[in-house]
């Protein structure tokens, strides 16, 4: 098949007016100017006529459990305040209501044309009665502040859920065909937070990560009272966690950014041994917010051997009003940041073209083709599709997606500006459907 459009935006190279693209099976197998694809390629032609035909939209970060909390927590005074509001709310959700809000999230994310998703989930469980539409990056939300010492446990048990779609016979799941698995399947592990995850359960879950591959994802220094717990040993944060039972003998020393440092081993303060040598071609760390920071911070950045990537949340972020997201320094440091939705507990929608409007408002310096690479190009470089996604070009997935345009303004701008859901959408459950 062949999709003709009026502009084909590959972001690989300029948009090319009256662009086409020929698609086999789930594969881009060719594009270009209209006419010389169909002198290659001998298929029928789709005309979408005067839109921008452009690659599927990818979330670097959202937590679709909560799509049923949208509007329900309205800001709040502290982080901790909200931390405790959704506690709330979640002790009312069953595992059904969970699958529900799971599967409207999935809905709404292919809505407004994302193709592509990582999205954490704290009930890994629910994945096998969830069929994405869309290709998902599941990572499984670990938490273990109440039994710290069964941190091993609790990651040995969210990879069996993870590897169950895949592993009929779940005895194998040591096996090298498991591990083929998680990595063709993209999935990964999300120590929460450094103050819900245990330094065992990081631990265990980079051990993990190194040896088979797979993804990791944290929270990290979101919030001024993340910074006041760890950096000060005070705070709102630091007496909810304490009240709760949790160790409080790592707070009152680093920042969080000097202690996920010394976590994945890759050097935060000079008096702490390191723990895990990090010698990997790529970083598996998708680390979210990082808001907090200090210049003693920046400086372990500066010297730190792990370039880990970055999502920054926009509309999350002006929600709980964190301090400005330092976009600037950490892309002259070498960054990759990219955006994500966040969960709906702090956020309005699950549209990228909103987040993408949020974050331009934010950083009206940035060109909007970079905005734009920061939810196809860089995306697909954080969740390792760096060749399968996040272009139009020859070998890549076919997750396409289509919108009106006229040509008279900026095509990326014209782009950004796009606020309904969108009206073609060619991903994963249209693949096989129509293919
Ligand atoms: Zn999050």
């Amino acid at each position: 098949m062949i999709i003709r459009a009026r502009i084909v935006v590959t972001m690989d190279g300029p948009p090319i007016e009256n662009g086409a693209v020929a698609v086999s099976g789930n594969r881009i197998v060719d594009v270009g100017r209209f006419d010389d694809v169909k002198t290659r390629n001998a298929e029928t032609t789709l005309d979408l006529g005067e839109q921008v035909l452009l690659p599927g939209l990818i979330n670097a970060h959202c937590h679709l459990d909560y799509t049923c909390l949208r509007g329900k927590i309205p800001p709040q005074k502290s982080f901790t305040d909200w931390i405790r509001a959704i506690n709330a709310e979640k002790s009312a959700l069953s595992p059904k209501d969970y699958a529900a809000s799971i599967k409207k999230g999935f809905e709404e994310a292919k809505r407004f044309g994302t193709t592509a998703i990582a999205n954490l989930t704290a009930f890994p469980e629910l994945i096998p009665q969830v069929q994405p539409p869309i290709r998902t990056c599941w990572f499984a939300e670990l938490i273990d502040i109440r039994a710290p010492e069964r941190a091993n446990e609790l990651v040995d048990s969210a990879i069996e859920s993870l590897g169950s779609l895949e592993c009929a016979d779940m005895s194998a799941l040591s096996t090298r065909r498991h591990v083929a698995a998680l990595q063709t399947q993209h999935w990964g592990l999300a120590p929460h937070a450094l103050f819900t995850a245990s330094k065992d359960l990081f631990r265990r879950c980079e051990e993990i990560a190194q040896r088979e591959h797979i993804l990791l994802t944290t929270h990290l220094a979101e919030s001024r009272e993340e910074m006041e717990m760890f950096r000060d040993g005070s705070g709102a944060l630091y007496e909810f966690m304490k009240s709760i039972g949790r160790p409080m003998n790592d707070s009152g020393n680093e920042t969080p950014l000097g202690l996920f440092l010394d976590l994945i081993g890759s050097g935060g303060s000079p008096n702490r041994p390191r723990t895990i040598e990090v010698n990997r071609p790529y970083p598996s760390w998708i680390v979210a917010h990082v808001n907090e920071l200090t210049e003693s911070d920046f400086d372990l950045l500066e010297r730190s051997n792990s370039k880990f990537h970055i999502v920054h949340c926009p509309r999350s972020h002006n929600y709980f009003g964190h301090s400005p997201f330092a976009l600037d320094r950490l892309r002259s440091l070498g960054f990759n940041v990219c955006l994500g939705t966040d969960s709906l507990a702090s956020n309005g929608t699950l549209s990228l073209f909103d987040e993408m409007r949020a974050f331009q408002k934010e950083f009206p310096s940035v060109s909007a083709e970079e905005i734009f690479q920061m939810v196809t190009v860089k995306a697909a470089r954080a969740l390792r599709y760096e060749n399968a996604l996040g272009q139009i070009r020859p070998g890549f997935g076919a997750d396409l997606i289509a919108v009106p345009c006229t040509g008279l303004t900026d095509i990326f701008e014209e782009l950004i500006a796009w606020d309904a859901p969108v009206d073609w959408i060619f991903a994963r459950d249209d693949q096989e459907q129509v293919l």
